[in-house]
């Protein structure tokens, strides 16, 4: 089987990094008269991530705001790097580049917004949504046919599952 470029880019990847608000959501914020916010997140998103982790590769996130929300569905699905309240993220990237040891080819980024461009212009495998900024397109290998919160993540997991050679073991799991 040859691999595309962009498959080729994704076969290497070691560490998968998403942008939460827009990526893992629909960017929307619910202000509850509690207090509380609240998001909504996507199950096959979930589902992706978790497949990824099983295949051996790890998932951070990178976010600028900070929510329990966040902290629980990361927990829930044992998310092992995760930096909220970062709003330049860069240092933040580049500190976690130093502690896995990790080359940029080895890592994709998945962002939304112009804030993500730093880590989008340095991984091996840059991505966005269908409704990122456009703005995001011009510097990006990949964009996923489907919108943030809404599966996006799930198709990226798959790319990089399939890319590598991982995907037919759990389809036929699946199909047993
Ligand atoms: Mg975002």
């Amino acid at each position: 089987m040859s691999l595309s470029p962009i498959e080729r880019r994704a076969e290497k990847i070691r560490l998968l990094l998403l942008d939460v608000d827009g990526v893992l959501t629909d960017n929307r914020l619910f202000y509850g008269d509690n207090g509380i916010e609240y998001k909504a997140f996507h199950t096959r998103d979930g589902h992706g991530m978790v497949l990824l982790q099983q295949a051996g590769l790890d998932i951070g996130i990178i976010t600028g705001r900070t929510s329990e929300v966040v902290t629980r569905r990361m927990a829930d699905l044992k998310v092992k790097y995760v930096y909220q309240g970062v709003p330049d993220k860069l240092p933040t990237f580049e500190a976690l580049m130093e502690e896995c040891g990790l080359a940029p080819e080895q890592v994709a980024y998945m962002g939304d917004d112009i804030l993500d461009l730093p880590i989008l212009r340095r991984v091996g495998l840059a991505a966005m949504p269908a409704n990122g900024d456009p703005t995001l397109r011009h510097h990006v290998h990949f964009v996923s046919q489907y919108p943030g919160g809404q599966g996006a993540v799930r198709e990226l997991c798959e790319l990089i599952l399939k890319a590598q050679g991982r995907w037919e073991e759990i389809m036929a799991f699946y199909l047993r």
